[in-house]
């Protein structure tokens, strides 16, 4: 799921390209090179991706908010978090434009697993050799 890979056989990639920074980083793969598993499931499928990219978004800020602040709390740094709220936000934002590729791909790979089940039988074909001897 992490790796963008097919939520059926986990081999085969969704993306066309394994680089979140390449140009085209959004192109995916209409299936599985694998398993032939179909990744454009219906139009606007990846709609719902949206919703799934708006919470990583905000448990990814809640979690640097919470560190950056338990950080100046315990004394580590010394960023005054809430003195230099401009900062902050510029920061926070300059931090999500250079996330969107990576956030953009994972919200996707994490939609497409939530309703493609696993398919151990197209895992390999070795995996099927050893079905058949049992
Ligand atoms: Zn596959």
């Amino acid at each position: 799921m992490l790796t963008n890979r097919c939520p059926s056989c986990h081999e085969g990639y969704l993306f066309v390209k394994s680089n979140p920074y390449a140009s085209g980083f959004m192109n995916m793969e209409k299936k599985c090179a694998r398993c032939g598993a179909d990744f454009q499931r219906e139009p606007g499928f990846y709609f719902g991706a949206a919703y799934v990219s708006y919470a990583l978004t905000v448990a990814l800020w809640v979690a640097v908010v919470v560190a950056l602040y338990t950080f100046d709390f315990i004394g580590l740094i010394s960023y005054g978090f809430f003195e230099n709220p401009v900062l902050t936000i510029v920061l926070g934002i300059t931090l999500l434009v250079v996330l969107l590729p990576v956030l953009y791909r994972l919200s996707r790979s994490l939609w497409i697993h939530m309703f493609v089940q696993r398919n151990d039988h197209l895992r390999s074909e070795t995996s099927l050799d050893d079905d058949s001897a049992e």
